[in-house]
């Protein structure tokens, strides 16, 4: 069996319950080293089998799965985050299944919502955004052109970048260019949960600048929108004290509303 399990965004207690039970029970675990806060690997059971993705390619850690596999052993597969946001889960599933290996998922806190904590910051602001644009700039592994940095910035929700903080000088261009403010609020949260977590909020003008001073190259997210400056919202409906519910009763004019 292959557990593929969610590590969190870096700090070692946000692992799930059932993926830290998983990785003490694990056999063989294969972690992305170069995001996966090694410190996680604690939880294994001594003896366990540990290998280090960041060295092997898809055809290597398919090797030592189906090894484990063959001996019946338990394998866990443990990405950064959420394995399902830019995990490459899914051409490892089709692997086990043409083997008919079973395997299941266990999700993971993800490092947008890492950064947000970070950041003190709703996503969701009412009056203000409703959406949360999780993407990426096209670097070895190319965007869809309707998902396009321009065509996404039209919708004026909030935008999580992952993958892009190697070209904060192009990301903030494009922005510009499609008609984004330079005075948009943004923020860079490097290693959102980590000991070493770095975090700035700046003007869309400003954020090569910043990131180039604080030399942030990798490991970050870009949280580009209204939101960012967490001010101007309306308050939510779901609390106003006129406001029924199916759980309560309000107060005012709206009492009746449902
Ligand atoms: N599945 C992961 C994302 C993997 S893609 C998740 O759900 O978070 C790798 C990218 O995620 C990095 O390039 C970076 O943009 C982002 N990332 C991962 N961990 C991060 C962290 N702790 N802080 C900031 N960004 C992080």
């Amino acid at each position: 069996m292959v557990h593929f399990v969610g590590a969190g965004p870096g700090a070692k207690d946000l692992i799930t319950l059932r993926g830290k039970e998983l990785l003490e029970k694990a056999d063989v675990i294969i972690y992305a080293g170069s995001l996966v806060n090694p410190e996680l690997l604690s939880y294994a059971r001594k003896g366990c089998e540990i290998h280090d993705s960041k060295e092997l390619n898809l055809v290597q850690v398919m090797e030592i799965i189906f090894r484990a596999e063959d001996a019946g052993k338990i394998t866990v597969r443990l990405h950064t985050g959420d394995p399902s946001l830019y995990g490459a889960i899914r051409e490892q599933m089709d692997l086990l299944e043409e083997r008919c290996i079973p395997y299941d998922v266990t999700p993971g806190v993800s490092s947008f919502c890492g950064a947000a904590a970070t950041l003190d910051m709703e996503y969701t602001l009412p009056g203000i955004s409703q959406s949360v644009i999780i993407t990426r700039m096209e670097g070895r592994t190319p965007v869809p052109e309707e998902e396009s940095v321009e065509a996404l910035a039209k919708h004026g929700a909030t935008m999580v970048f992952f993958l892009s903080s190697f070209d904060t000088k192009g990301l903030s261009e494009r922005l510009m260019k499609a008609g984004v403010s330079p005075e948009m609020p943004c923020a860079i949260v490097y290693k959102a949960t980590w000991e070493d977590e770095k975090k700035f909020v700046c003007a869309l003008k400003d954020l090569h600048e910043t990131a180039e001073k604080h030399k942030i190259k990798k490991t970050a997210l870009i949280i580009v929108g209204k939101t960012v400056a967490q001010s101007g919202y309306e308050k939510s409906r779901l609390y106003a004290p006129d406001f029924t519910t199916e759980f309560r009763t309000g107060t005012g004019e709206h009492a009746e509303e449902k």
